[in-house]
């Protein structure tokens, strides 16, 4: 479940969040800056709970609420999560800007008193989605939150900036991107090894893995409901081994992480086979109609995060 507690290092800032929220005094717009793969979005998100928990437990979420579990299946209506910056056509939008955040910010929100809007990468923003923007960061309505992530606050709009109260991460230590690794599935012996070429962040650690979350690790983490946001970020990161279909034209991001993560998904259902002959056949006859399932929204185009996230609850329940 999304909580600032299950964000990896980033002691400091961390703390300084929960005393903000368990105090209601968190500045309405927050500009969090940090190398890329330092664990910004597990921290943004983190707050993003914390801020929409229904039983909030020292300014942290509880985790088990009807807000929690809805944030961590990304269905919470009270929070919008802007494209991530290692998505493709990531750039945010005018219309994205316009429709998801400055028309929404207008709306109370739907469950809770607050709403929160996350925006990865605004040292991208500019011009009109920019002005958009900037009119919510000027006025923001009662209850409204902007979270933005920057690789570069120097980059970012004056206008944009002068609004947001600063938070800088550090680079992340060796240990810290070790137990990252090892929360992601790679085996310890290997995390170890590539935690200390990550230079503080864990971008490029994930790829060129002999088997960066193998079908045994994925499936225990899903079968437990063990943190699937963390099973769907291993999957984002997963090497593309098909990187050129036959026309030699490379396939999109989303498209090569649908293809694996449906692979995956094919695999667990022959192990799920496996179990129908045993003493749970129920049990798994009702799971692979669940992995089926995801397997039909992957087909649908959903993206592979959200298909794997909302498997997770569902094996779990
Ligand atoms: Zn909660």
């Amino acid at each position: 479940m999304p909580s600032l507690s299950e964000v990896i290092g980033h002691d400091g800032p961390r703390r300084l969040l929960q005393r903000l929220v368990a105090r209601g005094r968190l500045p309405h717009a927050l500009l969090i800056d940090g190398m890329p793969g330092s664990g910004r979005r597990t921290l943004s998100r983190g707050l993003a709970g914390a801020l929409l928990c229904a039983s909030m437990v020292d300014g942290d979420a509880c985790g088990t609420c009807q807000s929690c579990i809805m944030v961590a299946a990304g269905t919470h209506p009270d929070l919008v999560e802007l494209p991530h910056d290692g998505d493709a056509a990531s750039d945010p939008s005018v219309d994205l800007v316009r429709d998801q955040v400055v028309a929404a910010a207008r709306e109370s929100p739907l469950i809770g008193p607050r709403r929160v809007f996350v925006l990865y990468g605004v040292e991208r923003l500019r011009g009109a989605a920019a002005n958009a923007l900037l009119k919510v960061l000027e006025e923001p309505p009662a209850g409204t939150h902007l979270v933005m992530t920057t690789a570069a606050a120097a980059g970012v709009l004056a206008t944009i900036r002068s609004r947001a109260q600063l938070l800088r991460l550090q680079p992340l230590g060796v240990a810290e991107l070790e137990r990252v690794l090892i929360r992601g599935g790679i085996a310890p012996g290997l995390a170890a090894a590539r935690a200390r070429s990550g230079g503080g962040s864990h971008r490029g650690l994930w790829r060129d893995a002999e088997d960066p979350a193998p079908i045994s690790a994925l499936r225990r983490l899903l079968e437990q409901g063990i943190d699937s946001g963390t099973v769907a970020d291993a999957v984002a990161h997963l090497p593309s081994r098909e990187p050129r279909n036959e026309d030699g034209v490379e396939r999109t991001l989303a498209a090569e992480q649908r293809l694996v993560c449906r692979r995956w998904l094919e695999q667990v259902l022959q192990s799920l086979r496996a179990d129908l002959r045993g003493a749970d056949a129920v049990r798994a006859a009702d799971r692979i109609e669940r992995v089926l399932a995801a397997i039909r929204d992957l087909q649908r185009n959903l993206q592979p995060r959200l298909v794997i996230e909302s498997l997770g609850l569902s094996l779990r329940n």
